[in-house]
């Protein structure tokens, strides 16, 4: 049986940013805070946790001041650094470049419409850590849209500046943009525009796991539970390859799964480590060798 371990996937260059920087302050001290999970990946997560990586909250900023707090590749609002400085907390900041940058457009774009009486419309996830990170460029005034069914908290006779949240889909943003632009001109507002903030690391992926998952008679998907790119891109999968099958951990493995089967593919999200699903390669091998 040959098993295939897919090279596109695994941790996007912003998870390896931020997990690189977990690593280099955990090498000369035994304890980092990190404000929130640094990856949606429970395994890669106690790993850093035996190396001394601690997670916190931001209630919990008050009882580790005067410690040092790791910001992940999500980012935060200016709230959160201000506070950090209240409390003498030295910030490590891994927000991602692709975030920090998304994070400035937000803000030049809130300006911009403060002066015209706009709106600032962001794509994305009510809640999602990078959301929360977007709307505080904008004094929480963004107006957080994660449907087309949302429509009607816009405006249509004023200016809109529109973004998304990095890891939306394309098709999706192109249909909200289209809709917005209709709704505004319909209104006679001409001052629209849209930005295509989504990372191609992640949209790219949906193209790539497509040929991955044809060719692989049965498709093995490594992720978290709690990754929300990691339950699109199984979704995506399964619908290509009805023989596909989620699992987080070794443990889940079923060997009736590889029964008269020649190729075996193992893939994952951009929150899933490398070494997990070499760890999931070595024991489908363990199960043949047991079988044979
Ligand atoms: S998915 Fe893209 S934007 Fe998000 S952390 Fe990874 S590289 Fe950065």
């Amino acid at each position: 049986m040959i098993i295939n371990i897919d090279s596109g996937s695994g941790f996007c260059f912003g998870v390896i940013k931020a997990i690189e920087k977990a690593e280099e302050e955990l090498s000369h001290c035994n304890e980092l805070n990190c404000l929130g999970d640094i990856v949606h990946n429970t395994e890669e997560v106690s790993r850093l946790s035996s190396l001394g990586l601690n997670v916190i909250d931001h209630q919990q900023m008050e009882e580790h001041s005067n410690k040092p707090l790791l910001i992940r590749a999500h980012g935060e609002p200016p709230d959160t650094y201000i506070r950090a400085e209240e409390l003498n907390i030295r910030v490590i900041d891994a927000t991602c470049p692709v975030v920090l940058k998304l994070q400035q457009r937000v803000k030049t774009g809130w300006l911009e419409m403060k002066q015209k009486e706009g709106q600032v419309v962001i794509f994305g996830k009510q809640g999602h850590a990078e959301v929360v990170g977007l709307a505080g460029q904008t004094d929480n005034q963004a107006i957080i849209v994660s449907s087309l069914d949302q429509l009607d908290q816009i405006d249509p006779t004023k200016p809109l500046r529109l973004f998304s949240q990095t890891t939306m889909g394309l098709d999706d943003f192109s249909e909200l943009r289209e809709q917005i632009k209709s709704l505004l001109e319909k209104n006679g507002q001409e001052d629209f525009k849209a930005y295509d903030t989504i990372c191609r690391q992640v949209s790219n992926r949906r193209d790539e796991l497509t040929e991955f998952a044809l060719k692989n008679d049965v498709v093995i998907f490594v992720s978290g539970k709690k990754s929300s790119n990691g339950k699109v891109l199984f979704d995506h999968c399964k619908s290509v390859n009805p023989h596909t099958f989620f699992v987080s951990s070794a443990k889940e493995i079923n060997p009736d799964w590889f029964k008269n089967v020649s190729s075996v593919g193992i893939c994952g999200a951009t929150s899933t480590p490398r070494w997990l699903m070499e760890n999931i390669a070595t024991q489908i091998r363990i199960f043949e060798e047991n079988c044979s």
